[in-house]
This record gives structure tokens, C-alpha cells and sequence, in this order.
């Protein structure tokens, strides 16, 4: 059941929504050569927390910290540890905020120091992707048409595209219905209507779409090892686009 929010739902959902937006700003300054993921965690998890809302993302399915740190060949849900970031990583930062029971979802992908220019070709062009997939979204408009956009895009630039992870409806939990695949054929899948709230979140990869799961049971890693980047924003449907409302 994809659910449709009232006026008092949405105003929850923006506020949830800006304060993800705002923590990744406040992060931004502090993504450096040397920095621990676990202290980025730590700044982030205060700063939600300071903000009136708490971290979505802890103890969520059991994830022992506050927010998602992949680097390079992570794709998702990487724990925040001792690793420090160098020169040369690209790190990606996913963030949920749960506001008075209304959640906000945004994961970006920043370079640390200097990088390679492949990756931060990839980094352009998965964020290009993800405003690709946005812009197929209106009433009237299906999933299908979304994914449709993200994949054709990043086949452009020969892009793995990532098929067993997915966006997804948010509310009052971080994952509802529907599943928002980044790949899709146009007018397919569930049709979009105002006021359903949705996560889009293309991942890309440098080499191959394939992906496994590392012994901590909780990192994604790109088979092939090669750099991989995630950007996503929730989104509100109105009748002729939509509102995003993790906005930076
Ligand atoms: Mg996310
Ligand atoms: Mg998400």
C-alpha cells in the first residue's frame, strides 16, 4: 500500500527532511584526509540530535550507528569505524533523521582531498542521474518511468547500475511502499499520485552492476572492487513534479 500524506504528515516529513539536508551541510566541513568515519558519525548523530530529532538509521534492522559511511568500493551501509579517510577516497554519506515519527532520507557522495578524475566523473554523473530520475516524477507519472530515466542515463556513460538495492516510499517509517528501482521500463510499476513521499538513491558503479555482502554482514561492496557512489534525495509528488525535502 503506497500511502498518500495529509497537509500535517508533510509539514512533519519537510521538517524531518530539512534537518537531513542540514546535517549534511554541517558534515561537509568536516570530510578531510585524517577523519575517522566514526567521527563523522559522532558529529552527525549530535547534530540530529540537537536538532530535535534522532538518527533513523540506529539500530534500524540492528545497524549499530547513526548513519551509513561507505568509501570507494563500498556501496552501502558501511559502519562507521576507525578507518580515516586519505587523499584520493570519495566516501558516501547516508543520512536519516526521524522527526516527531516522520523520517527524512539523503545519502551523498563527497571527495576527500583530491581525486582521481574517474571518480569524480563518477560522482557528476551519478548525482546528474539522480535529477534525471526526479525529473520523470509527477502525478500521473509510474515508478517505472523513474528508473526508466536513472538507467538510460547512466548506460550514457557506462555506469553499472545497481539492481538488488532500491529506493523507496517514506513516512512514518524509512522504507515503505513503493519500491523505486534505479532500472525500469516507462509506464510500468505502481503510478505516482500528490502527496506520496519517495526516496530516490541511484547507485553507480565505475565497473560492474554486481555487488556482495562483506563478513560484517552489513557493508556492500562492488564485486570488481572499483569505486562506487550513491546520491539521494526524498522527494514529495505534487501534481505537475515534485518537492525535495532533504534539500542543501
Ligand atoms: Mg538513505
Ligand atoms: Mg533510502
Amino acid at each position: 500500500m503506497i500511502s498518500i500524506k495529509s497537509d500535517y504528515e508533510i509539514e512533519l516529513l519537510k521538517k524531518a527532511g530539512e534537518i537531513v539536508g542540514n546535517t549534511h551541510n554541517y558534515l561537509k566541513q568536516f570530510i578531510k584526509p585524517g577523519v575517522t568515519t566514526k567521527e563523522l558519525d559522532k558529529l552527525a548523530h549530535d547534530f540530529i540530535i540537537k536538532s530535535g530529532a534522532t538518527p533513523s538509521f540506529l539500530n534500524l534492522y540492528g545497524f549499530p550507528k547513526s548513519v551509513c559511511i561507505s568509501v570507494n568500493e563500498e556501496v552501502v551501509h558501511g559502519i562507521p569505524s576507525n578507518r580515516k579517510l586519505k587523499s584520493g577516497d570519495i566516501v558516501s554519506i547516508d543520512i536519516g533523521a526521524c522527526y516527531k515519527g516522520y523520517h527524512g532520507d539523503s545519502a551523498w557522495t563527497y571527495p576527500v582531498g583530491e581525486i582521481s578524475k574517474e571518480k569524480q566523473d563518477l560522482l557528476t554523473w551519478t548525482e546528474e542521474s539522480l535529477f534525471e530520475g526526479l525529473s520523470a516524477i509527477k502525478e500521473g507519472a509510474h515508478v517505472g518511468d523513474i528508473g526508466f530515466a536513472i538507467e538510460t542515463y547512466a548506460k550514457k556513460h557506462n555506469l553499472g547500475v545497481i539492481r538488488e538495492l532500491v529506493g523507496h516510499g517514506v513516512g512514518s517509517k524509512v522504507h515503505e511502499d513503493p519500491d523505486v528501482p534505479n532500472y525500469g521500463k516507462k509506464n510500468t510499476g505502481p503510478i505516482l499520485k500528490a502527496g506520496m513521499v519517495i526516496a530516490v538513491e541511484p547507485m553507480l558503479n565505475l565497473g560492474t552492476r554486481e555487488i556482495f555482502m562483506l563478513d560484517d554482514d552489513w557493508t556492500i561492496v562492488t564485486a570488481d572492487d572499483r569505486p562506487s557512489a550513491h546520491f539521494e534525495h526524498t522527494v514529495l509528488v505534487t501534481k505537475d513534479g515534485y518537492i525535495i525535502l532533504t534539500k542543501r
